[in-house]
């Protein structure tokens, strides 16, 4: 969509050429170490650019920034300080990284300022005060309806008309290498209603907006004006239990199958860093209500990768997706999430639902993978699953690229241990 060519910037930093934190990315995110506390950190190749100590030094000098705004342990307060002055931020770091800038290439606090990203340990990105989960992709609607429902209508009448949500919990949102046990639940086993831990675990490949501006209650977010509203960017991994699911969902929706854990990437990558890969959505069919139209293309050109890694083994692609098939974009979930006037916080998360393509080795569930178990997924060195074992670690990766250009999410993972006694 976006033709215009993209500037090309060179840096002084050494950026690995397969690196997803490239001069033109530069994602937020919030890190320590055994020497530093949390502090508000920006990636770029193997470092971190701690932005507590470049401001201490003086770089973001008449920006009017309040003091200490880079020593805390999330993003929501330098979010709430608006586009306009992350926007800024954002931009001076970038320049202060060109490869004919001397400014921090040359200073004495260098050192202080590039930490090790190997060495430090990424922290949640921000204090989700409220998670909605979306079911935006057509194509994994249509896989679930057709496996759970009629194949000849697998879609719901509602599901061309608004973009299918529900409110989920913000709670058990966890960083990308936290553990995750295998959940306990209710569901029906082979001889009748069974308690027990899950027989089903899954993942769901996703993506997720986080918001940078509030709204008022009873107060609506056009498509038009959405975008101001989307801070940035994280995969999302909404780890789900379908058997625990498919017993309690009838009829008020998911519950225990799925509020056990989601895992979400460290960085967040910025609106503004993925704007040269924006990309029409697939044409609406039947039109949709005016609050639900879009004047622009609000969807993005990202690949995505799902890996399974047995414990102790070699980890296995088993999904090739890309965001850019949603059938519902951003602004229109932002728009339906608010136009009956419910308000929206900074730290808001918002995740896609599913990103499944419709080939099938771009399925973004094991649920699809496996068509809910009825084959098995090959994995290397003879491994294979229909759903996920103790032990068995799930690798999601994103990036987007265009012209050698290379924007990415880094990953986010997560190891499943045994329920809990
Ligand atoms: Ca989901």
């Amino acid at each position: 969509m976006s033709d215009s060519p993209i500037p090309i910037l060179s840096t002084w930093v050494e950026v690995p050429k397969t690196s997803d934190f490239t001069i033109y990315n530069l994602p937020f995110g919030i890190f320590k170490n055994k020497k530093l506390s949390p502090r508000i950190g920006i990636a770029i190749g193997d470092k971190i650019i701690d932005l507590s100590i470049l401001d201490q030094e003086g770089f973001f000098a008449n920006m009017f920034l309040p003091e200490g705004i880079f020593v805390k342990d999330s993003l929501n307060e330098l979010i709430s300080l608006g586009k306009v002055q992350t926007k800024k931020i954002r931009e001076r770091v970038q320049t202060l990284l060109l490869v004919d800038n001397g400014e921090l290439r040359d200073h004495s606090a260098r050192g202080k300022v590039m930490v090790t990203r190997k060495e430090a340990e990424m922290l949640l990105p921000v204090k989700i005060g409220d998670y909605t989960d979306f079911y935006s992709s057509i194509e994994h609607a249509t896989n679930v309806g057709k496996m759970f429902r009629d194949p000849e209508n697998a879609l719901l009448p509602n599901w061309k008309h608004l973009p299918v949500g529900y409110h989920g919990r913000a709670s058990s949102i966890v960083v990308s290498g936290t553990q995750i046990h295998r959940p306990k639940g209710q569901f029906k086993g082979s001889d009748g209603l069974d308690f027990g831990s899950s027989q089903k675990l899954d993942f769901e490949l996703e993506l997720a907006f986080i918001t940078g501006k509030p709204t008022k209650l009873g107060d609506s977010v056009s498509t038009e004006d959405a975008e101001e509203y989307i801070f940035g960017f994280v995969l999302f991994n909404d780890w789900s239990a379908r058997d625990i699911q498919a017993w309690e969902y009838v009829p008020l929706g998911p519950f225990l199958g799925k509020n056990f854990g989601s895992s979400i990437s460290p960085w967040v990558v910025t609106l503004e860093a993925l704007e040269p890969f924006r990309s029409a959505s697939p044409l609406q069919e039947p039109e949709v209500f005016p609050y639900l139209k879009c004047q622009k293309a609000h969807s993005f050109d990202v690949n995505l990768e799902v890996f399974i890694q047995p414990d102790g083994k070699k980890p296995s692609k088993v999904c090739t997706s890309n965001f850019k098939s949603m059938y519902w974009n951003v602004a229109q979930q932002l728009a339906h999430h608010t136009v009956n006037g419910c308000n929206i916080n900074v730290g808001d998360m918002m995740a896609s639902g599913t990103i499944s393509g419709s080939t099938e080795d771009s399925f973004g569930s094991l649920l699809e993978l496996s068509w809910n178990g009825a084959k098995a997924v090959k994995l290397e060195d003879g491994e294979e699953r229909k759903f996920l074992e103790d032990g068995d670690t799930v690798i999601m990766k994103g990036f987007a690229e265009k012209n050698g250009i290379r924007v990415g999410f880094g990953e986010v993972s997560g190891q499943i241990l045994p329920a809990k006694s």
